[in-house]
């Protein structure tokens, strides 16, 4: 069954089936501006089981630190980044968990990794069990 999310407004709506492939916090700075909070949290579906359903995202690209270009697709009506691509994850989708539907996604679902950890805001305790990776793995 197609798990469903949208942006703040729901004009873009994006559906993913399957598992995901991967599961992280992310710690980076370019993710608290991204977000507009202290981390993001993310998974990773292969785009044959990723789908956008309605409108059309804009896109943002910026060379991340390792030199690979990495690009956010956010609405250009209320600014919510869904998810993003980009060179380090080719065939990938990485969509921003806050976008899913279901209120209990984040609870079923527990982050299995957390990059950039140094980085992490001090008062956030590591996530029990997840791998902890200084960088981009
Ligand atoms: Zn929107
Ligand atoms: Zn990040």
């Amino acid at each position: 069954m197609a798990q469903e999310g949208g942006c703040f407004c729901n004009k873009i709506r994006l559906s993913y089936t399957g598992e995901p492939s991967a599961h992280v916090l992310c710690h980076c700075l370019d993710c608290r501006k991204i977000s507009g909070s202290s981390y993001s949290n993310n998974f990773i579906v292969p785009d044959d089981n990723f789908k956008l359903v309605s409108g059309f995202p804009k896109t943002f690209s910026k060379t991340a630190d390792t030199g690979k270009k990495i690009t956010s697709h956010f609405c250009p009506d209320c600014g919510t980044t869904l998810f993003r691509t980009g060179e380090s994850f080719p065939g990938s989708v990485i969509i921003k968990i806050g976008v899913m539907d279901d209120p209990e996604w984040p609870n079923k679902n527990v982050p299995k990794g957390e990059l950039f950890a140094p980085e992490r805001v001090k008062w956030i305790a590591p996530i029990k069990n997840a791998e902890q990776f200084p960088g981009m793995p």
